[in-house]
């Protein structure tokens, strides 16, 4: 949709509320050296189709369900990390924190579901599992332009992430069955968005009257211990471990630190994500994922049929694919076509995608070793709006794609879903050039959506 003159000058005026709300209502990051600086924000709300939007919030359920049925198949991670875990320290050591036998317990989930448009059809990034965030930060940026729009206010994309994750947390420190037991927050030393977990730690314990506690994981393994069962922390029982942080191998500086996760995989402490909870969401997993007969080892009919239309293709580097017309060694089209395709490594870990050129050097300088630790994802093309941005203090306008998150949080007790729902999103904006989308990495903004323009 094209965007009107007077949106556009409209949002360069209001740079200087922006910027004020945006400080007045947290909406900031650290930085190394220890100042504090507003997120990057959008000064006008993207145009959304409506039922693209719809579409990213039904699949986040559908996908709530998927992969809390892949990470309870024990044999189908092990078959498909197999490689993965003889090559990479990391994996190894996410199933060796498995516990022998596994603890029945809740399975607590605070996903976010990653698309982004091409047309009404949402094309999923990625699902994230572990330590999604920026959910509190993109509701503000959701009040900010109702605050900043009145006339776009009813059409605004609700945004209730506050609520829901609060919810989440208080629900399963609920289903732990031990009001005075705590939910421990995993964090990194030195976290940059640190303000978001400071608001979601004291609303959980002012608002919903459940006990915290804040800890790396490297204290926890240290003090942390097993008794009878049960998960001890600072003389506290740990009821839920809700990790913001240990999605990359250098969250984890020693044996200490693994040490904390088989200490909760092996305790009642639900753990959110569980490990086999964080090996599923692998890309090596989202790539199985994408082969129609295995999808369909989980869903069947029309859910497979919908999951299926949100994946791009996906291919390991030396498997035949067909692309354009020809067919060939998935790394040989890729690297023919560098505009179409994205080299990812298998797990999770945050700017470690290579793009266009560099894909090409990264494709020709790997090992047949190193290669099976990486995937190819075909890349995601939308058509560019303007979008006008704040970024340091500086207004930006130019052309934008952007991406979609639908927050969904779920839980499982007993092996009956007691909750599956999605509450808000995170939409990151950025420029077009901009292959990467972390907000807190400088790539993206945050923006509200609108839908019925
Ligand atoms: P990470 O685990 O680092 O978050 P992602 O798969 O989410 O990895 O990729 C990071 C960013 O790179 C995404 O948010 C998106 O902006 C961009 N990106 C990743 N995969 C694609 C793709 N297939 N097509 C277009 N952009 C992509
Ligand atoms: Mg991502």
């Amino acid at each position: 949709m094209t965007i009107s003159t007077d949106r556009i000058a409209r949002a360069h005026s209001l740079a200087h509320e922006a910027r004020e709300f945006a400080l007045a209502h947290g909406v900031l990051r650290a930085n190394r050296d220890g100042s504090i600086v507003h997120l990057p924000i959008s000064l006008m709300p993207w145009e959304a189709d409506a039922a693209f939007v719809r579409e990213v919030q039904e699949t986040t359920l559908l996908y709530n369900r998927l992969y809390h049925d892949v990470a309870g198949q024990l044999p189908f991670l092990e078959e498909h990390l197999a490689q993965a875990r003889e090559a990479d320290d990391f994996v190894r050591n996410l199933f060796a924190s498995l516990a022998p036998t596994p603890v029945e317990k809740p399975l607590l989930y605070m996903n976010r579901n990653d698309g982004m448009p091409v047309g009404a059809q949402p094309k999923q990034v990625e699902m994230n599992l572990m330590a999604a965030a920026l959910g509190f930060m993109s509701q503000k940026v959701n009040l900010m332009h109702q605050f900043l729009y009145p006339s776009l206010a009813s059409r605004m994309v609700p945004c209730p992430v506050r609520e829901g994750l609060l919810s989440a947390l208080a629900r399963g420190h609920e289903a732990f069955g031990d009001p005075a037991a705590c939910v421990v927050f995993v964090t990194l030393p030195g976290e940059v968005n640190v303000f978001e977990l400071r608001v979601t730690e004291a609303a959980l314990r002012l608002e919903k009257g459940v006990p915290t506690l804040r800890t790396s994981l490297e204290e926890l393994g240290e003090q942390g211990e097993v008794r009878g069962g049960d998960l001890w922390f600072k003389g506290s029982k740990v009821a839920v471990v809700y990790f913001r942080a240990g999605y990359a191998p250098d969250h984890y500086p020693n044996a200490t630190a693994w040490k904390s996760r088989s200490m909760i995989e092996a305790s009642s402490a639900i753990s959110v994500p569980a490990c086999a909870t964080q090996l599923a969401n692998t890309k090596k997993i989202q790539q199985v994922l994408s082969r129609r007969p295995l999808l369909e080892q989980f869903v069947q009919g029309d859910t497979a049929a919908r999951l299926h239309r949100s994946m791009v293709m996906f291919s390991p580097l030396d498997e035949e694919v067909t692309w354009k017309g020809s067919s060939g060694p998935a790394r040989e089209v890729a690297a023919a076509h560098p505009a179409d395709w994205v080299l990812k490594p298998y797990r999770e870990g945050g700017g470690n995608n290579f793009f266009d050129d560099e894909m090409v050097a990264r494709l020709s300088s790997l090992t047949p070793e190193e290669s099976r630790a990486y995937i190819l994802m075909e890349r995601i093309k939308q058509p560019a709006f303007t979008g006008v941005r704040l970024v340091n203090n500086e207004v930006v306008e130019g052309p934008c794609v952007t991406e979609m998150g639908f927050f969904g949080i779920c839980m499982v007790v007993g092996g009956e879903l007691s909750f599956n729902e999605h509450c808000g999103y995170l939409l990151r904006t950025k420029d077009e050039a901009n292959a990467e989308g972390l907000v807190l990495g400088g790539y993206s903004f945050l923006d509200g959506a609108v839908t019925g323009g």
